[in-house]
C-alpha cells in the first residue's frame, strides 16, 4: 500500500516532510533516491562564481520552439516528434500533444482585432463556453474526435498522484493532484500550464500513460520521480520501457528566481548547482555604460546582473534519469513560454493575466 501523500506545501518543512514521504514510496517501488553528497562543504558562492565565469546571457539558454502543426479545425499544436515518426520503436498506439495559444474561441487574452485563442483553463477572466469549445477543439486536433474525454486534475503544486477515474466515476469534477495516469484506452489525460513544465510519460510494453505538472514546488518534491515510482506499482512499469516528453515551459533564459529556491533544491539534489545559472543582462547599453544605471538599484545589486536562473527542464530531465529512463528515451520539445509569448501563454510574461495550455496523452482505443 503506497503511503498517503499530503497536498501542497508552501513552507520548507512541509516540503521536507513530503520528500520523506516520497522517499518511502520510492523505496517501496524499488528505487533508491540518490542522496546529496559531494556538494557539502562547497559554498553556494563558490559554485555560483564558477557558473558566473561562463558569462551566460539569456540567448545562451534559450531553446527554440519547433514550428507547430495546424489542425483542420485551426488549432496550432506540438507533438513529440520522436513519438510521431514512422519506423521501428515508435508508438502508433499513443495520442500526445502540447497545445499553443493559437487557434480557438477565447477572447480574454488577445486584442480585439485578432483571431480567437486556445485558452484551455477555466480562468476567472474567460468565458466558460469558449474554454469548453477549445477543449473539444484540442481533443479533435489530437485524437480526431471532439468527443474524446479529456481528464483533468485540480493542480496544487504537490506530488500527489491519481489514476484516471473509471467510466462509472465522475470525470467532470477534477481531483486534486499534479500527476495523473491510466492504462485505460480512449481517454486523454491533461495537465494545464502557463510557465510550469508539463511532462508526459508512456510505457511502451504495458501501454500505460501519465501526465505530470512540474512547477518549482512540484519539482523539488519530485513529482516526476514519484510518479514513475507509482507507475511501477500500479502497472508494473519497468523504467527501461518508459519514454518521456518534456513540454514547453518557462526556459532557463527567463526563469529568474530568488536565492531561497537554490537552498530548497540544494537540500534535496546533489546536482542542484547544475540546475542554476547566473545570467547577465544582455542589454548592450547597460553592459557598456553600467554607470548610467548604477543609481537605479539598491547598493549591492548590480544593474547588469547577474541574476539567478533555474532550469526546470533540466531538473525534470534529471528526475527521469534518476528514475531509470534511458537518456535516449527522453525528449524535450523546446520553446520558452516567456520568450515565445505569441505562441504560448506565460503567467510571468503577462504578469499573471494568462490563459492555460494543455499537454495531453492517451492510449488509442483498439
Ligand atoms: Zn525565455
Amino acid at each position: 500500500m503506497p503511503p498517503h501523500f499530503t497536498p501542497s506545501p508552501n513552507s520548507a518543512s512541509d516540503i521536507d516532510h513530503d520528500v520523506r514521504t516520497t522517499d518511502a514510496l520510492l523505496l517501496d517501488a524499488g528505487l533508491v533516491r540518490k542522496l546529496r553528497g559531494n556538494a557539502a562543504g562547497v559554498t553556494r558562492r563558490v559554485r555560483m562564481d564558477r557558473a558566473a565565469q561562463e558569462m551566460l546571457s539569456k540567448a545562451d539558454l534559450y531553446h527554440k520552439a519547433p514550428a507547430p502543426r495546424v489542425a483542420a479545425n485551426g488549432v496550432h499544436w506540438l507533438a513529440a516528434a520522436r513519438w510521431q515518426a514512422s519506423g521501428r520503436g515508435t508508438t502508433p498506439w499513443l495520442w500526445n500533444g502540447f497545445s499553443t495559444r493559437q487557434g480557438g474561441a477565447s477572447r480574454a487574452y488577445c486584442a480585439e482585432d485578432t483571431p480567437g485563442e486556445l485558452n484551455l483553463g477555466f480562468t476567472a477572466d474567460d468565458d466558460r463556453e469558449a474554454v469548453s469549445t477549445n477543449r473539444r477543439l484540442l481533443a479533435e486536433a489530437v485524437t480526431g474526435s471532439a468527443d474524446t474525454p479529456l481528464v483533468t486534475i485540480r493542480q496544487i503544486h504537490s506530488n500527489l498522484l491519481v489514476q484516471a477515474p473509471a467510466a462509472d466515476e465522475d470525470r467532470e469534477r477534477p481531483r486534486k493532484a499534479d500527476g495523473i495516469m491510466t492504462d485505460e484506452p480512449g481517454l486523454l489525460l491533461a495537465v494545464q500550464t502557463a510557465d510550469c513544465i508539463p511532462v508526459l510519460v508512456a510505457d511502451r510494453k504495458r501501454r500505460a500513460v501519465a501526465a505530470f505538472h512540474a512547477g518549482w514546488r512540484g519539482t523539488v518534491q519530485r513529482i516526476v520521480e514519484t510518479g514513475i515510482g507509482r507507475m511501477r506499482i500500479e502497472f508494473g512499469s519497468q523504467p527501461e520501457d518508459l519514454i518521456a516528453a518534456i513540454g514547453p515551459g518557462i526556459g532557463a533564459c527567463c526563469y529568474s528566481v530568488g536565492e531561497e529556491l537554490f537552498s530548497s533544491f540544494e537540500s534535496q539534489f546533489d546536482y542542484a548547482a547544475d540546475l542554476f545559472h547566473e545570467v547577465y543582462d544582455s542589454d548592450p547599453i547597460r553592459t557598456r555604460y553600467p554607470m548610467l544605471f548604477l543609481t537605479q538599484r539598491a547598493p549591492g545589486h548590480s544593474p547588469i546582473g547577474p541574476s539567478l536562473h533555474l532550469n526546470l527542464v533540466e531538473a525534470n530531465q534529471r528526475q527521469l534519469l534518476a528514475a531509470g529512463l534511458r537518456p535516449k528515451a527522453i525528449q524535450s520539445i523546446g520553446g520558452c513560454t516567456s520568450c515565445d509569448s505569441e505562441l504560448f501563454f506565460s503567467h510571468r510574461a503577462s504578469h499573471g493575466h494568462a490563459g492555460r495550455m494543455m499537454s495531453v496523452i492517451g492510449i488509442k482505443p483498439r
